[in-house]
């Protein structure tokens, strides 16, 4: 990388903005959390998905179920 690239870089670092970007539960649709992270400026934002607590807790009880069924299956 030559010097004038690198200059380049860390000009477009300072453009750099915190936003904040709601992460929403791909199971409730429920905004669980909102997120701060550095984007590039005119780097396009949005939401992200994610799993809730709630969610991930259920998801855990489902798997759980399936796996001892899963045991109780091939015994
Ligand atoms: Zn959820």
């Amino acid at each position: 990388m030559s010097k004038i690239d690198f200059e380049r870089t860390r000009e477009v670092d300072v453009d750099d903005i915190v936003k904040t970007i709601p992460v929403v539960c791909s199971w409730c649709n429920k905004i669980y959390h909102i997120k701060q992270w550095s984007v590039a400026a005119g780097s396009p934002t949005g939401i992200t998905h994610g799993i809730c607590p709630d969610c991930e807790e259920k998801q855990q009880i489902e798997l759980d179920k399936f796996l001892n069924e899963k045991d109780q299956n091939e015994k």
